[in-house]
């Protein structure tokens, strides 16, 4: 792509290609992504991810991985190691990996400057008398009474916040701003609470936190960041971002991350650009990480990875190439309007990577025996295939073909609707790589359903014999009974079966759009080339689908493998498009 093109429809792209132009920040570039590690991450955070990292890459530029832990009761060690592991997996590397409660004395000594400078008072309310006196969109607030306390009590009592001698909400810090502000988060925001809740980093050193708002922007700003990309409810936040750094002006003040130094952190301080952007929705799915987590809390799916959900690992371990995601995103663009997009262009962009990347084979998923009956018993014979029918470099394989072989059951009708071009009693079908056979017989079980198909094979049209280019209407794929090997297969389809589950404007919710065939488990038979196959491994069974090996269940002699995407879109059809 052109930077022009790619800028198109990537307007925060422009804006860096025109800093640059203006040598801002020196031409530096410096991004960083953000998450809180209260879930695990997904394809929304994709967006993020692909985003930041992807204008560090473009443009030289750095990108580091801050974990945003300044909320200590919802944060877990388990969060953290999964967002590494999903960011990785996605194909980026940061530059630095960080912890907002790395700051968390730097933030202590921005609060003491702007108590000193009479920007910041400790306030008294409790949390219902603050939004009291907050006023509403149409009335201006109030200021507190405790606005006025004198830059010493204020200092005074900020140490004591710290000490630990006052309880949970008992106090705040606020900044001192304006109360009739049009824009709510300007009326005296908080900027420090007090918790005592041990942190996952920092133990019990820190009885008060930091808000978001005040601990974000001085991050980015200790970090080098030259453009915080968040998404658009924080446009709203983005004149509190600017004050705070105004206010504390770190360019001015290098003491105030003296702490960094000692503790060793590099320090680069800039002052960042907020940016924002439409978050990425999906149809069919539900992205907010409280409903993913009460999705896994009450069991309704198998876990955080569980193939059906949206979470990274979730379209890992169902088989989602890293490269589709990444590709996605890119074509998905990044703009300021919200928008939803088509789960089914997600899915395009998985076949089309698993296409160009999956080799070829063959399994059969609902088995029924053909006997081909003018073969010998003792039969055998090794054919051999080419992995891959548009690429040669994915080299061949051998392929067992006998006298009993399983086809698909649908790939046989006793009595044919119109239009069936498979086999059928009395009729011709290929099979693939073989020759053509003709149905002969019907074998049935005591109850009379189908139980084997005898056919018989014309040598005629088999490789290199004269009649192999004889043309039948249908082409089926099939595996030898005796050397195939038995395998779970997990067959995947959407979690729900709406457009839109959260849309609740209905009384229901989304829990009540599950989809009842999400996931059918079937035994089926693969060819015994894929007793070999590592787990996460991609492969395209012929005529079925992309499937990967499941990276936690599948294992030589024990082969589970998930279906990743059919080969075409069912719910288009469904749909009538
Ligand atoms: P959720 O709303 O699902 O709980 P969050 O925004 O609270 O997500 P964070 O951990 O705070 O989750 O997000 C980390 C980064 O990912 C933030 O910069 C956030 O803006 C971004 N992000 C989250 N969801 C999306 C999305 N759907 N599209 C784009 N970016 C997103
Ligand atoms: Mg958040």
């Amino acid at each position: 792509m052109t930077d022009a093109a790619a800028a198109s429809h990537n307007f925060i792209r422009q804006i860096v290609l025109d800093e640059r132009a203006a040598n801002k920040h020196g031409g530096r570039v410096g991004t960083r992504f953000p998450p809180e590690p209260n879930g695990y991450l997904h394809l929304g955070h994709a967006k993020s991810i692909c985003l930041n990292f992807g204008i560090a890459r473009e443009f030289g530029g750095t990108c580091n991985l801050r974990f945003d832990d300044t909320n200590p009761a919802k944060e877990d060690i388990e969060y953290v190691e999964s967002i590494k592991a999903d960011v990785q997996w996605l194909g980026f590397d940061w530059t630095e990996l960080r912890h907002a409660s790395d700051y968390f004395e730097v933030f202590y000594r921005c609060a003491e400057k702007l108590i000193r400078d009479g920007k910041a008072f400790v306030c008294d309310l409790s949390a219902d008398q603050v939004r009291e006196y907050r006023g509403t969109l149409t009335e201006p607030g109030r200021n507190s009474p405790f606005r006025e306390r004198s830059v010493e009590e204020n200092l005074d009592l900020f140490g004591r916040m710290r000490a630990g001698e006052f309880a949970d909400g008992a106090k705040t810090l606020r900044a001192k701003i304006d109360m009739a502000s049009g824009n709510i988060n300007l009326r005296d925001p908080a900027l420090y609470r007090i918790r005592k809740v041990p942190h996952q980093n920092t133990g019990n050193a820190w009885c008060i936190y930091p808000m978001y708002d005040y601990a974000h922007c001085i991050s980015d700003a200790v970090e080098g960041i030259t453009h915080s990309l968040c998404t658009l409810e924080f446009e709203d936040h983005r004149p509190l971002y600017d004050w705070c750094l105004a206010q504390i002006d770190l360019p001015d003040h290098p003491e105030l991350v003296q702490p960094l130094i000692d503790a060793g952190l590099k320090t680069n301080v800039s002052t960042p650009r907020q940016i924002e952007f439409a978050r990425g929705n999906l149809d069919y799915t539900v992205m907010s990480k409280r409903k993913l987590m009460e999705l896994v809390r009450d069991g309704l799916v198998a876990g955080w990875d569980d193939p059906r959900m949206p979470t990274l690992s979730g379209l890992r371990r169902r088989g989602f190439p890293p490269a589709a995601i990444r590709n996605f995103w890119e074509r998905a663009g990044v703009t300021k309007q919200n928008s939803t997009i088509e789960f089914s262009v997600l899915e395009g962009c998985v076949r089309e990577a698993l296409d160009a990347a999956a080799p070829r084979r063959f399994a059969v998923l609902d088995p029924l025996k053909l006997v081909i009956a003018n073969l010998p018993d003792d039969h055998a014979e090794t054919l051999t295939f080419p992995n891959h029918p548009k690429n040669e470099t994915f080299g061949t394989r051998s392929v067992a073909f006998s006298r009993e072989l399983w086809i698909e059951r649908e790939d046989f009708m006793e009595t044919p609707v119109k239009g069936f071009h498979r086999l059928v009693p009395g009729g011709e079908v290929r099979l693939r790589g073989v020759g053509i056979v003709k149905c002969t017989d019907v074998e049935k079980d005591a109850s009379g359903n189908v139980s084997a198909v005898h056919c018989t094979l014309d040598a005629e049209t088999r490789h290199g014999m004269p009649g192999a280019e004889r043309k039948v209407k249908g082409t089926i794929h099939w595996v030898s009974a005796r050397h195939a090997i038995a395998a779970e297969v997990r067959l995947y389809d959407r979690l729900f079966n709406v457009v839109n589950p959260d849309d609740d404007s209905d009384g229901k919710t989304y829990r009540d759009h599950l989809n009842p065939d999400s996931m059918r488990i079937v035994r089926g038979w693969l060819e015994a080339s894929l007793a070999d196959a590592a787990p996460e491994s991609a492969v395209q069974f012929e005529r079925l689908g992309f499937f990967v090996a499941d990276r936690r269940d599948h294992a030589s002699g024990k082969p589970v493998f998930n279906r990743t995407v059919t080969l075409r879109d069912s719910w288009a059809q469904a749909a009538g498009k």
